[in-house]
């Protein structure tokens, strides 16, 4: 361990926005830390170096322990539509904005209560942040925008759940964490300027290019509108359900945020969710862009005041925008399900063939993931036998097979491979990591986030963590977990 290498710079340009948007708060200091996961890539990726992340200041800072420099820490402010229904009042209850690093927030996740902790106890399990960290860096790897995870810190303390659980802290680096439900805690309570002085801030921090004048307000919508529609194909394209879609948990700038029931899809089921709460199928797979589009007409809503002084030429406005949602949504989906099958251009009729392949997916409860590992590999084999195992029908295979192959050039392999990966955070796979590392014993998470590292390469000795769940494996529920 180096004897004092050089913290990182750290910032606060958040605590010099329009003060309703954050109340100053510190995070609590915890009786025994200890570093369970530390993350020297993405350390390395944002200039702090991997001699001071294994410092002890470090594990103090990073647990909450000990103050870094004299910037204000901060928890934001922001409202949201949980599950439909409106919160005027959210806000972090459960973390502290440290500051920001190169560009990024450090955000503590568990470090105590805030003045937005209502009847919340501001901590969070072992198990929730161990979670966190693995899908959410498993995401990065596979190439979706994200939150990532910098460290998990164990508190020593246990903190009641259904039982007692092991407390940690995580370490959540974002490129900001402004969400649709930010703007609705400032449109509920009349704050135009501050809601200028927002886009602004958002603009300036990862929205590159944005007007002069007035118009840059419906310019901001336009760029929210174009990263969620990627990012929900790119969810989608991977059996992705992230489970709790309200309006705090969907980031502007277009990372994947608030991973709690999230979950992969085993067996394909367009209609599959997971979360316990999620009772009639709000947030199931193929529910996630109409929800999307649902929370960024809560975006435009509370943003209608900026675009024009007459309402009705601010909805006119709005609604200019919006429509264009589904369109890029729909474009980039086919474009994402056309590279998993090989196809290097969306052309006409692709759109039909994508939908087909689907619906024998989703009779054949083809498990999602395989199904299409098993499309490269049989291309690479030059070999189709194990394709059939994916159909109900014989008949229907063969039909299947050969349009399929009807489209295939020599760049086929090449796209696949890049679409198409061996390795996801199966539930079942997670599970057994968290549930080992309650007992100290971490060997099998470090295995899964060594595969998830690298999710489209082999890796011999661990294929057997590219399978499905056997039947008495399967996870059914995953929980908000907090
Ligand atoms: P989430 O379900 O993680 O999006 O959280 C929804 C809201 O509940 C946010 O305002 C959180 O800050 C708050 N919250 C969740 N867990 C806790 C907790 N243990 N203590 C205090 N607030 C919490
Ligand atoms: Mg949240």
């Amino acid at each position: 361990m180096a004897e004092n290498p050089s913290p990182p710079f750290f910032v606060s340009t958040y605590s010099k926005l329009p003060e309703s948007l954050f109340r100053v708060a510190e995070p609590k200091p915890v009786s025994a830390p200890k570093a369970v996961l530390l993350n020297d890539a993405l350390a390395a990726t944002i200039g702090i170096s991997s001699a001071w992340l294994h410092s002890i200041e470090a594990l103090h800072a990073l647990a909450g322990q000990q103050s870094l420099p004299e910037i204000p820490r901060i928890a934001m402010a922001y409202a949201g539509h949980q599950f439909g229904n409106f919160v005027p009042s959210l806000g972090d209850g459960r973390a502290v904005l440290l500051g920001e690093v190169s560009g990024y927030d450090l955000h503590l996740k568990g470090s105590g209560r805030t003045a937005f902790s209502r009847g919340g106890d501001g901590r969070s399990t072992l198990s929730a942040m161990l979670r966190e960290y693995i899908v959410s860096e498993a995401m990065a790897a596979l190439g979706v925008p994200t939150t990532r995870s910098l460290a998990v810190i164990e508190t020593g303390e246990e903190i009641p759940r259904e039982k007692l659980e092991r407390g940690a802290v995580l370490t959540r680096v974002a490129k900001s964490h402004v969400r649709v439900g930010t703007f609705q805690y400032l449109a509920a309570r009349g704050e135009e300027a501050a809601m200028q002085a927002l886009v602004d801030y958002e603009s300036a921090r990862n929205f590159p290019g944005a007007p002069q004048g007035p118009e840059r307000f419906i310019w901001f919508l336009r760029q929210v509108i174009s990263r969620q529609a990627t990012l929900i194909a790119k969810w989608m394209c991977l059996g992705f359900i992230h489970g709790v879609m309200n309006t705090d948990n969907m980031q502007v700038a277009g990372e994947t945020i608030d991973y709690g029931p999230c979950a992969f899809m085993d067996a394909f089921d367009p209609q599959k969710t997971f979360s316990s709460i999620d009772h009639t199928g709000r947030y199931a797979w193929d529910k996630q862009p109409v929800i999307a589009l649902w929370n960024l007409t809560r975006l435009a809503e509370a943003l209608l005041p900026l675009f024009a002084s007459e309402t009705d030429s601010a909805i006119i406005l709005a609604e200019a925008e919006l429509k264009n949602f589904m369109p890029q949504f729909e474009s980039a989906f086919e474009k994402g399900m056309a590279a998993k099958l090989g196809l290097a251009e969306v052309k006409e009729g692709d759109a039909d063939f994508i939908a087909l392949t689907l619906q024998n997916m989703a009779n054949a409860k083809a498990d999602f993931t395989v199904f299409f590992s098993t499309l490269t590999e049989a291309v690479e084999l030059e070999s189709e036998t194990k394709i059939l195992q994916f159909f109900n029908n014989p008949n229907n295979a063969k039909q299947w097979i050969e349009s399929w192959r009807n489209r295939l050039d020599n760049s086929s392999l090449n796209l696949m491979k890049n679409a198409n990966p061996s390795f996801i955070p199966r539930n079942h796979r997670v599970e057994e990591a968290l549930a080992a590392a309650n007992i100290d014993n971490p060997k099998p998470l470090h295995r899964l986030l060594k595969v998830l590292s690298k999710p489209f390469e082999k890796h011999e000795g661990d294929e057997e963590l590219a399978l499905p769940p056997r039947p008495d494996e399967e996870v059914f529920q995953t929980f908000c977990g907090t």
